[in-house]
């Protein structure tokens, strides 16, 4: 790799999926950038100074990194990136962060994971990481659409619930499907969207009796 690009901290973009007409997928170049499942990683455009944070989406062991955009309108940065094409270059930041599994110990407990929207990258990589996990995953939605790539999950661990239209598992608000769902208490609880969600999630769990401990967030707006 070229030196200079290196220490720009610039990644070529390999491929680029288009899941809607606002999200899609950025996969660049790894250049020796490790990182636990559930990290972020900061991103920007080629020749700007600013970037913004992003969920890993690819597994530990991918030869790449891969994040899942949503362009918000009137966004700094996502409509930037929406315009990138393949062969173009991200400057990318070091992984960062604590939302993960906390290491071996961890890994043979029940995970719950909770999601809105893009919110469900984290969980995308600690489930392609860890393909042993015992995990289910609920995933907060307006339409079926944004049930991004939802086949990569096992269909008997994922449940999408859609707000807006009735394609989903579950027809209505993720909160009031967490009020109806039966929650083992020892469950590690993941809860990863907009701070709404995770602020009403929170209290469900808490009166379900789920320890504090035992949850765990991350907030993207
Ligand atoms: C730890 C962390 C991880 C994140 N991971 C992801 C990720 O995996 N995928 C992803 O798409 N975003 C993720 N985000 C959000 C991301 O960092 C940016 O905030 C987002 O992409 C908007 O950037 P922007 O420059 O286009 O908009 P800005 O100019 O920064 O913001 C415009 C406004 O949009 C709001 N906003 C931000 N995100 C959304 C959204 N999704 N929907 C509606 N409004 C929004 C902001 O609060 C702000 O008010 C993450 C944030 C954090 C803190």
């Amino acid at each position: 790799m070229n030196i200079i690009r290196k220490r720009m901290n610039l990644h070529e973009i390999l491929e680029i999926r288009n899941l809607t007409d606002s999200t899609f997928i950025i996969r660049f170049e790894k250049n020796g950038l490790e990182f636990t499942a559930g990290q972020h990683v900061c991103v920007g455009p080629p020749n700007g100074i600013h970037t913004r944070e992003y969920s890993i989406y690819s597994a530990v062991s991918d030869p790449y990194i891969e994040i899942l955009v949503k362009e918000v309108q009137n966004g700094l940065i996502t409509p930037v990136l929406k315009k990138l094409k393949v062969g173009d270059s991200v400057v990318v930041e070091e992984p960062v962060g604590y939302f993960g599994l906390n290491g071996g110990e961890k890994l043979n407990k029940k995970f719950l994971f909770i999601a809105t929207g893009t919110g469900i990258s984290p969980f995308h990589s600690m489930v392609k990481s860890h393909p042993e996990l015992d995990y289910k995953i609920v995933h907060g939605v307006r339409s079926h659409i944004e049930g991004y790539e939802r086949d990569e999950y096992d269909k008997l661990r994922y449940t999408l619930c859609s707000s807006r239209d009735t394609s989903g598992d579950y027809i209505g608000r993720l909160t009031n499907y967490l009020q109806e769902l039966q929650i083992d208490t020892d469950s590690e609880v993941y809860l990863c969207g907009n701070c709404n969600m995770i602020h009403d999630a929170y209290d469900i769990l808490e009166n379900k009796g789920i320890p504090n401990e035992r949850i765990h967030a991350e907030v993207y707006f």
